[in-house]
This record gives structure tokens, C-alpha cells and sequence, in this order.
């Protein structure tokens, strides 16, 4: 469902957190997030489970609210939670004619399109649907609702793999029709390659990284070559690994200096978005490991 009526001039960012915090009861969720996305894009959430990705889309949706800080989404929101409420005895046509009722702006050809795209039946009650085809209802709910900033958690959970990829292209599609900008959260995270072009990374309710991906992957790197405490050339090293006489390391390129070549028996690789955010989370999960052990 929408949120937000007033139509607000498309601005160059979409989203944005200034020092966001969200608690529940004692325990901070979220803390000190901050973040521009820019108007556009398709920004992947991720990290690991209870990272704070679901609270940090639903303050921002404007559904809870913040502990601290600001969070702002410029126009129209629509937001499809994890669970995609289904309307159990309601059929997809009923569930559109209830989005036409509920949303001041309703493009009900754009929804139509959308279940026609994924092959859903229009006249079955959505409780005899599987979850895939329900969840499809929810996106194309969401779709008609004409967004400026559609926020979808865990979109491709319930999705068969050739399903996630045609949900992410016609999710492309949308983005390239009418400009708007497309936050999502997932685990998917080799699914996103090619279609996020942002990035959000959260550890333990924390950003750990944000911006443009391309730059993101091009200002690390990986090395792999005979096991060593350190990397062959200079930067900050992300992620150590050892196994018998080989050491691989993931690391952050020193700015504005010339990529160092490095020789012998080390072998350069590119980060892949996969590389990046796995090497990432595995680095927090030492981090608090070392910490939980009291180092
Ligand atoms: P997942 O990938 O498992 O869906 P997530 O990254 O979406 O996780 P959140 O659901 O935002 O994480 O949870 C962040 C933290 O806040 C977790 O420690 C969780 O236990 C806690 N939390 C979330 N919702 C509530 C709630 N309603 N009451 C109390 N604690 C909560």
C-alpha cells in the first residue's frame, strides 16, 4: 500500500538516514545510520540475519519510528513486507480494485501487466495460490500504487530461481519506465549482480558500507599466492584467509593513488559483488567473535 499523498519533485536523492536509531525496548536494532540514495537506482540491502534490514526498511517507510535521527523517502512509497499479506478470500482482481480504492494515484494497467507478466489467474481466491504467485500479487499491489520509492524486503525469498530472475528484470523495467528508485533486501546476494547498482550493508544494526557499487568494487581487490601475514601490496586488508600454503585476502585500495601492481607467484582477481559482501560480513563475524571471546 502507498504511504505519503503529496506528490514531491523527483530530487537527486530518494532515501535518506541522518544518525537513525531504532530500539526495541533496551536493545538497539539500528544505530547511527547514515545514508543518500540517490534518485534512480536499485539499492540492494543486505546482511546477515537480524542485521536490522526489516527495521531499518520500516522506519524508513515511515511505518515505526525512529529512536534517533531522521530518516526521509521523497514522494510516494510503497513498501511489501516479508510476510506479503495475502487477502486469503480476496482474488488478484478483487486485491487491485482494493488498491484503486485505498491509493490516491492507481495505474491499474501497470498492475494488470504485472500479474499478466507471472502468469497469475486473476479469478483465484489468493489463499488457493502458491506463495510465489501470492507474493506476486503483493509486487504488482505495490507496482499499481505508481512509487517513487518502492521498498520490498526479501522480494525473491518465496521465488523459484528463474522466477528471481524474471521478478528482478521486469523490477528493472519499471525502473527504467518511470524512474523510480527500488530498495531491496535480500540473502540472494549472487542474484543481484546486474541488477543492484547500489549497495547497503548492514552489521549488527550498523552500516558497514553504502554507495555506488561499481565504485565500491572497483576500490578493493583480491589477492591470492603462498600463505603470508600480508597482502602483496599496499591497502587496507578487509578479510584475511589461510589454508595450508596459500593466504587469499580481500582488500580496500588505497585512494587516490595508482592501482599497485603486484608480482611472483600472486594472483590479482576483480571483487565480485559476492567476494565483497560475503568477505565483509565474514570480517564482522570475526570481529565479534574476537570480542565475544573477550579479545
Ligand atoms: P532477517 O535477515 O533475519 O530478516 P533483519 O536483518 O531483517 O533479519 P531485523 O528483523 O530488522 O533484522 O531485526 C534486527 C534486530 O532487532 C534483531 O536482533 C531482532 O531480534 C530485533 N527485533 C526485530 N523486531 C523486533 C521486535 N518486534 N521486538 C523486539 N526485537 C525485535
Amino acid at each position: 500500500m502507498s504511504t505519503g499523498v503529496e506528490h514531491v519533485e523527483r530530487t537527486a536523492v530518494a532515501v535518506s538516514a541522518k544518525a537513525l536509531g531504532k530500539r526495541y525496548r533496551a536493545k538497539w536494532a539500528l544505530r547511527g545510520c547514515a545514508f543518500d540514495l540517490p534518485a534512480g537506482r536499485v539499492a540492494a540491502l543486505v546482511g546477515a540475519n537480524g542485521a536490522g534490514k526489516t527495521t531499518l526498511m520500516t522506519v524508513l517507510a515511515g511505518l515505526l519510528d525512529a529512536d534517533e535521527g531522521s530518516a526521509r523517502a521523497v514522494g510516494r512509497v510503497a513498501f511489501v513486507s516479508q510476510e506479503k499479506p495475502a487477502y486469503r478470500h480476496f482474488t488478484a482482481t478483487e486485491v487491485l480494485r482494493l488498491g484503486a480504492r485505498l491509493n490516491v494515484v492507481w495505474d491499474q494497467a501497470r498492475a494488470l501487466r504485472w500479474l499478466a507478466r507471472f502468469e497469475v489467474p486473476l479469478d483465484e481466491a489468493c489463499g488457493r495460490l502458491s506463495g510465489g504467485q501470492q507474493a506476486q500479487v503483493a509486487f504488482a499491489l505495490a507496482v499499481g500504487s505508481r512509487p517513487d520509492v518502492l521498498m520490498l524486503d526479501e522480494p525473491l525469498a518465496n521465488l523459484d530461481p528463474l522466477a528471481r530472475r524474471e521478478v528482478t528484470a521486469e523490477l528493472l523495467g519499471e525502473v527504467a519506465r518511470t524512474g523510480m528508485t527500488v530498495l531491496l533486501s535480500t540473502h540472494v546476494v549472487a542474484e543481484l549482480a546486474g541488477v543492484a547498482d547500489h549497495l547497503l550493508l548492514l552489521a549488527h544494526g550498523r552500516l558497514l558500507a553504502g554507495g555506488d557499487l561499481d565504485e565500491l568494487l572497483a576500490g578493493h581487490v583480491s589477492y591470492t599466492g603462498p600463505r603470508s601475514d600480508t597482502p602483496p601490496a599496499l591497502g587496507e586488508v578487509v578479510l584475511a584467509r589461510h589454508h595450508d600454503n596459500q593466504s587469499t585476502f580481500l582488500v580496500r585500495l588505497p585512494e587516490g593513488q595508482p592501482r599497485p601492481a603486484v608480482a611472483g607467484r600472486w594472483v590479482e582477481r576483480p571483487v565480485t559483488l559476492e567476494d565483497y559482501v560475503l568477505g565483509q560480513l565474514e570480517a564482522t563475524r570475526g570481529d565479534a567473535e574476537r570480542k565475544g571471546a573477550g579479545a
